[in-house]
């Protein structure tokens, strides 16, 4: 029978990989909720609504009906990526730029209040693997598995930065590592939905565990 699987946790845990990975096995769909939250950010940028010293709350929330988000399946990828007003925006939301300034977005009511209701009708059929920091609390509290990562911020740091390298983006590991830290302050001290495991999660340290090790405990979880 299937089930929801909520994981929730710390930026840059992996959390992503290990949920990607459990849905193909699975067969279940997985949503990455971190790049709505991206997608928004992204379109606020592009309006002038949101930079580094200012926010402008009231504009962004009359902005909010415009923006539609959807997720399509990409055979080659292997999951799906994120489409903002029809455009597939899956790299643009990635850049560090939109990383320094997503938590600041997602700390407005009115955008959690939309994208958790798109996320609570993704949920409706059983057999989705979500990904993010309030769904085994808010948007899933009944979610049959819930799994709350968690890595040293140094780890999880390095993972970051290679990747970010490898995207070819010109990046200084003491900015990742002060990005990661900045966003778990401001994602876990928010007065809505701040980041917290779930009173029935179950803590997964991945600090010092592989990708097999760790999919194949998690895919454990599920199965029993
Ligand atoms: O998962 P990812 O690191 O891409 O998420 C980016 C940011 O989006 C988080 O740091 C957090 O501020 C916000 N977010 C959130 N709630 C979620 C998912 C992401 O507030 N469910």
């Amino acid at each position: 029978e299937k089930i929801t699987i909520a994981i929730d946790g710390y930026s840059s845990t992996g959390k992503s990989t290990i949920a990607k990975q459990l849905a193909k096995a699975l067969n279940y769909i997985y949503v990455d909720t971190g790049a709505m939250y991206r997608a928004v950010t992204l379109y606020a940028m592009r309006n002038g609504f949101v930079s580094e010293n200012a926010c402008d709350v009231e504009a962004l929330i009359a902005s909010l009906q415009d923006i539609e988000l959807r997720f399509v399946y990409n055979d080659a990828a292997g999951f799906a990526e994120m489409y903002l007003n029809d455009e597939n925006v899956e790299r643009e939301i990635r850049t560090m730029e939109v990383s320094k300034l997503v938590s600041k977005v997602a700390t407005i009511e009115n955008v959690r209040q939309k994208l958790v209701a798109i996320q609570q009708k993704m949920g409706l059929e059983k057999g989705i693997v979500m990904d993010g920091r309030d769904i085994g609390t808010v948007v899933f509290p009944n979610a049959e598995l819930k799994i709350f990562m968690t890595a040293s911020p140094e780890k999880r740091a390095t993972r970051r930065y290679k990747e970010l390298l490898d995207k070819g983006e010109e990046v200084k590991y003491s900015e990742v590592l002060k990005n990661v830290e900045h966003r778990d302050y401001v994602d876990s001290h928010r007065e809505i939905s701040p980041l917290r495991k779930a009173g029935d999660a179950i803590v997964f340290d991945n600090s010092d565990m592989g990708l097999e090790d760790q999919f194949s405990r998690i895919l454990d979880f599920a199965n029993r």
